[in-house]
């Protein structure tokens, strides 16, 4: 996207979540297309802010080569999921929430939740993994957007407040206890403490704050695509 500099959430904060992009991407380009250069210098927004999409969210940014950054095509052409067989659901709710609770899986669904992923490798301890692990699920999600997920029912489990600009899906389900109880839940989770408990009191009012009047307007049905 051009003309960063214009735009004030470019200025500051942007330098280093730009070059956190650019190394968790290992500085190769992420969208491939047919000018590719391979080599990222450029950070570009899968959702575009235009379109909701968040400037400072890691999984809103993928590191690019200019030509790729120029080159954006309509991607609409590649998102087969739209007409596939697969059914999406958007499973959203502050973090800390036990969101699985909302699925309705059969044999063979796929869910697609970072902190499971997380939880099966151990990854939890190892922050650096967090960049490879968040590749992982973007692969997946890539794939489902492709239209080459051949399962019946896909979850995607989101504890990001926009969410639903984020994540291709056909249908949004919403894990909301409250902000007094979802407090209460990861403050007596017991295996959150301390300093990380504080910091996960700070998300969840993230998430209220950011979602604020917006969680009623959350539907069950798609949107129109
Ligand atoms: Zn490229």
């Amino acid at each position: 996207m051009g003309n960063h500099n214009r735009h004030p959430a470019y200025r500051g904060p942007w330098q280093t979540i730009r070059k956190q992009i650019l190394t968790r991407d290992n500085h190769t380009c992420q969208i491939r297309g047919r000018r590719c250069t391979t080599t990222a210098t450029h950070v570009d927004h899968i959702i575009p802010i235009t379109a909701g999409g968040p400037w400072w969210d890691p999984d809103n940014l993928r590191a690019s080569c200019p030509n790729c950054n120029i080159d954006r095509v309509d991607r609409t052409k590649q998102e087969t999921w739209r007409t596939s067989n697969t059914r999406i659901t958007l499973i959203i709710g502050p973090p800390g929430i036990n969101k699985t609770t909302a699925i309705t899986a059969q044999p063979g669904d796929l869910i697609i939740d970072y902190d499971t992923i997380n939880a099966a490798l151990g990854i939890e301890a190892h922050p650096d993994l967090h960049g490879p692990a968040l590749k992982a699920r973007g692969a997946i999600l890539g794939e489902l957007k492709a239209g080459r997920v051949k399962s019946k029912q896909a979850f995607i489990i989101s504890s990001n407040p926009k969410a639903e600009g984020m994540f291709h899906h056909h249908t949004i389900k919403l894990v909301d206890p409250g902000i007094d109880q979802a407090l209460r839940i990861i403050g007596t989770a017991g295996d959150i403490k301390g300093q990380e408990l504080g910091k996960a009191e700070r998300l969840v009012r993230e998430w209220y704050r950011v979602r604020e009047g917006g969680t009623r307007q959350v539907s069950t049905n798609s949107r129109k695509w």
